[in-house]
């Protein structure tokens, strides 16, 4: 199945990236607060970020990866452990699973995606 993950590639295409994740892990698309809602460039920067299963950091590159043997069952028990150590409702993870899992539907494997609040674009790669 195709998922999101974090990846360093393209970072630095915009001013204000950042990569707090560990190259790989999971990434889930968080609720901005008000600062981030208000703009994906705002001094919070939760509205361009990508949140880390794992890390509980940001990034603000995902790579659409695919995980032939990771399952729906694998991917929500992920985010629900996630969830639940992030403070937020743990019982939102098989929903949570499925937006995520059409957001990377609708893109090619090796895409790296950015995010402009609930936007989200391809950033083209130069040179590979
Ligand atoms: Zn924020």
């Amino acid at each position: 199945m195709k998922l999101l993950v974090a990846t360093a590639k393209t970072q630095g295409a915009r001013e204000n990236d950042f990569a707090h994740c560990v190259e790989g892990e999971l990434l889930w698309v968080a609720p901005p607060c008000g600062d981030g809602e208000s703009s994906p460039d705002s001094r919070c920067g939760c509205g361009r970020a990508f949140g880390g299963l794992s890390s509980h950091r940001g990034t603000t590159t995902a790579l659409v990866a695919d995980l032939p043997d990771f399952t729906f069952s694998d991917y929500a028990d992920a985010l629900r452990a996630s969830l639940a150590a992030q403070g937020w409702p743990p019982e939102a993870a098989e929903d949570v699973a499925t937006d995520l899992l059409a957001l990377a539907a609708e893109w090619e494997v090796g895409t790296v995606l950015e995010r402009r609040d609930d936007w989200f674009a391809e950033r083209l790669m130069s040179g590979g």
